[in-house]
């Protein structure tokens, strides 16, 4: 049995919640900086990460907007799509659903969503058959913007969806302010055609938020939903409707929902035996990624070997993809986890 510092390096892993803007590596801005002559606030990795590095929610917002103006072309959508799954396989994550703001890059440069849809199923083909990485996308709605605008997404889904591409309908961007009922409107759309639902909620707002996110027709699993403990009936509810929660520790350091790793509410929901996925959310603005998140809380809460297994187990059983990938995930997953677990030190 390997120690548990090389179990998580080693480890095959699955992740739910990553988005695909907020994953962008410093080198990639660089080379579509240059490619798309946007002036950036540094010129080498270095000063790009230091950049980066999370100061609060304005910042964030600066970091973010700056990167989605570099992303202009269909291939600048490959090239950030095509680079995460790189990124991905380094960890070993053999499965992940990345999250895609479509509308954003279509206000800001008229992209399509076909021809961004088009760049990134491209990219997903490529990293399943040459690095044997599954993908999926989110397609989400910014909840900042209006109840129309929301609708544009949401029939773009109901028109195009394919899962063999596409796991969900997500909801992010500030919640404070924006609750989950202004594009209920969106969600009915894409209920209707039977579409997966997972919008972020409980993370800067409380329970009622989450329940607001709960009534959104498709909803299987919260993006956060940490703060749903904040009301001991909601976490049963959240039990009983067998909800998966898609926990992102250092984005909530971060982002302030907790003051540090120690009174992060992680044990609190294993303990009232909620299932909880492990996540990166927006890595290096983050200065994380998801092999790091697994070494953050086994240091802090002692997790050993089995519950690092379950949480990526729980990943598997979340995923949207097909029954077929599914079991072939498990397949891979058991085979993996076995090598690495039985080798000697
Ligand atoms: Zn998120």
């Amino acid at each position: 049995m390997k120690n548990i510092a090389e179990t998580i390096e080693k480890m095959p892993k699955a992740e739910l919640h990553v988005h695909l803007e907020g994953a962008v590596q410093p080198e990639t801005l660089l080379e579509l900086g240059e490619r798309n002559k946007v002036s950036l606030p540094a010129s080498d990795v270095d000063g790009l990460l230091k950049w980066y590095n999370f100061e609060d929610f304005h910042k964030f917002i600066e970091v973010y907007m700056k990167i989605c103006e570099c992303i202009s072309t269909a291939d600048d959508v490959f090239t950030v799509a095509w680079e995460f799954f790189q990124g991905q396989k380094k960890q070993n994550i053999i499965y992940t659903e990345v999250t895609w703001t479509a509308y954003t890059h279509m206000l800001q440069h008229e992209l399509s969503f076909d021809a961004q849809a088009e760049a990134l199923y491209a990219a997903a083909d490529k990293a399943a058959k040459e690095l044997g990485v599954r993908g999926l996308y989110v397609f989400d709605i910014p909840r900042q913007v209006s109840a129309s605008e929301g609708i544009v997404t949401a029939k773009w889904l109901a028109k195009n969806y394919n899962p063999d591409y596409i796991a969900a309908i997500g909801m992010g961007g500030p919640e404070v302010g924006f609750p989950p009922e202004r594009h209920a409107r969106a969600f009915k759309i894409t209920g209707a055609k039977g579409i997966p639902a997972v919008p972020h909620a409980g993370e800067t707002e409380g329970p009622l938020s989450v329940r607001g996110a709960l009534k959104l027709p498709g909803t299987i699993r919260l993006g956060h939903g940490v703060r749903a403990a904040e009301d001991p009936l909601l976490l049963e509810e959240l039990k009983e409707r067998d909800i998966v929660l898609e926990v992102c520790p250092s984005s909530n350091i971060c982002l302030k929902v907790f003051p540090d790793l120690p009174h992060h509410n992680l044990p609190v929901l294993l303990d009232a035996g909620l299932k909880v996925t492990i996540n990166s959310d927006d890595p290096p603005m983050f200065s994380t990624d998801l092999t790091s998140e697994y070494h953050k809380i086994t240091e802090t809460f002692g997790y050993g070997a089995q519950q690092l297994k379950t949480f990526n187990e729980n990943a598997i059983e979340a995923a949207l993809c097909s029954e077929d990938v599914r079991t072939e995930l498990k397949r891979k997953f058991e085979t993996e986890w076995k090598d690495i677990t039985d080798e000697p030190d």
